[in-house]
């Protein structure tokens, strides 16, 4: 096993998670190549007003279950400091635009409504795939109210629709991370297991920051892959752990070409993208008492400004708002300046609490969309679709086998989806490199009659994830 060799494509948790998997087992010959200056991928601290804030992956979803969750198990081990989320009361602070909370009846009885005609869309859905007509075709969400809700239900909560696997299986408590180490330092530990590391930074050289890799080769003896600055590594297996934005983006080319079954299911696949604006204040002018972490602005365009959190919870006295905006929204703010972004959340702001409410001193606003190594935030695989799709998402193409959160069965879209997508591959690489070292023998006998046929020519096939050119 140990001459068998692997270049594994990302370090993110999926990424690392199948490393570890691999050393583990004996596969000491990798390779990790990551487009970035770090690892960790999709879960990303940054300092921000004294503070430290989660641009991406920012809670451990799927808490106090039967099972338990094995990212909530890992952050235990650490003691990473969390904070219970509780979004129940979010659908209760609501208000519109003239800063009026709606009333707590009302508010509930829409909710219900949404809540039906959401399983209604379902149904008709179901109907509609299975070419049977449905009952009743649900109304549209149309007053300000209306559509914040459905906002709420179908970008954030949809459990009301479906079972969801992590909440089914891990219990229906999220928890916030709130830790200055952030929530990579996960990955870190799990580096730490196998990598050559020293004061929290890794220092194994089989781990290589700022390899943007653009073209994988494969041929029946092996893989080649070219990084942009003009690197060549030869393995003997790739996994690929970039997400599904980016190979559905052109960064990535393939010789020969991926099948057409597989191309396919990569396009048909959904990817959401998930701002969290976060806006620091003098000082907090917003409720905060219990039941007020979460409040939700109504307005006749969905999901404008809609979702919003405090971070006095997490951080007392940081005087930071999150305002939380999805696809269209987002795309649309990270193609215009944060100045611009800045008034809008300031304008919305002063509709809420009145005009007097101080002016923001800091603002971020991450850019997934724009990223070149992401464009987007996670899958979203149709509401209606076989498990083929899926399937064909994360199956190989010879060499090549494809991880990440996209490719779990159950856990797309989440951390813990790609930590256990990361093991599931290797698991998978390491049975088929047992079978084809099974074949070994059998395969050298069959080459060396053929060889003995043909003229002696030297064999190209390098056991090792190499470095063959350019800079390393
Ligand atoms: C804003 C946001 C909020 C989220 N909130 C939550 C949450 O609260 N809870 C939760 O459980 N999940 C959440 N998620 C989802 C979660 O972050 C992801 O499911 C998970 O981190 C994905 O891990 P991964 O290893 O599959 O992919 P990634 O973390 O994306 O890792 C892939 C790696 O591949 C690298 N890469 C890409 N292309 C190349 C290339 N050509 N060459 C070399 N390297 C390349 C990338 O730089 C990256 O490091 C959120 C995600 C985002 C963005």
């Amino acid at each position: 096993m140990s001459t068998a060799s692997v270049i594994i494509i990302g370090a993110g948790i999926s990424g690392i998670s199948a490393a570890k998997v691999l050393a583990e087992n004996g596969v000491e010959e990798f390779t990790i190549l990551e487009a970035t200056d770090r690892i960790g991928g999709r879960i990303h601290k940054q300092d921000f007003g004294d503070v430290s804030v989660e641009l991406g992956a920012g809670w451990i979803a799927g808490v106090g279950g039967k099972e338990s969750n094995p990212v909530w198990e890992l952050a235990s081990r650490i003691n990473l400091r969390t904070c219970f989320s509780d979004y129940a009361n979010a659908r209760y602070n609501i208000y519109d635009r003239s800063g009026e909370i709606f009333p707590t009846g009302f508010a509930a009885d829409s909710y219900k409504k949404a809540v039906d005609s959401a399983i209604l869309k379902l149904k008709s859905l179901e109907a509609d795939s299975a070419g049977q007509v449905a009952e009743e075709a649900p109304s549209s969400p149309k007053t300000p109210i209306e559509l914040a809700i459905d906002f709420i239900l179908h970008d954030f909560e949809m459990a009301e629709v479906e079972p969801i696997s992590t909440y089914v299986d891990f219990g229906e408590r999220e928890f916030l991370v709130a830790d200055e180490r952030g929530y990579e330092c996960l990955l870190y530990k799990m580096a730490e297991e196998f990598l050559f590391t020293s004061e929290r930074k890794i220092l194994d050289d089989r781990l290589k920051l700022n390899k943007v890799v653009r073209e994988i080769q494969q041929s029946k003896n092996g893989v080649l892959v070219k990084t942009e600055d003009g690197s060549e590594y030869e393995a003997n297996y790739v996994i690929l752990s970039a997400s599904i934005g980016v190979l559905q983006s052109n960064l990535l080319s393939f010789q020969p070409p991926l099948p057409r079954w597989k191309t396919e299911a990569i396009q048909k696949c959904d990817v959401m993208v998930y701002t969290k604006i976060f806006l620091k204040f003098p000082h907090c002018f917003w409720p905060c008492g219990p039941g007020q972490e979460f409040f939700i602005y109504a307005h006749e365009q969905r999901g404008y400004f809609t979702f919003w959190q405090h971070m006095e919870n997490a951080y007392p006295g940081s005087n930071i708002l999150v305002v939380t905006l999805t696809n269209e929204q987002s795309k649309r703010v990270e193609a215009q300046s944060d100045e611009e972004t800045l008034k809008e959340a300031m304008s919305v702001l002063r509709d809420m609490f009145g005009p007097t409410v101080p002016y923001a001193t800091d603002i971020l606003v991450p850019r997934w969309w724009n990223n070149r190594f992401q464009r987007g935030c996670y899958s979203n695989y149709p509401m209606i679709s076989d498990n083929q799709l899926l399937q064909n998402v994360k199956a190989p193409v010879g060499r090549i086998f494809f991880t990440g959160e996209h490719t779990s069965e159950k856990f797309s879209g989440y951390v813990h989806g790609g930590y256990l997508a990361g093991m599931d591959t290797s698991k998978s690489l390491l049975e088929e490199m047992k079978q084809s070292l099974l074949l070994q023998p059998l395969l050298a006998f069959t080459e060396s009659l053929t060889l003995k046929q043909q003229s002696p020519k030297s064999q190209t096939y390098n056991t090792n994830a190499n470095f063959i050119s350019g800079r390393s």
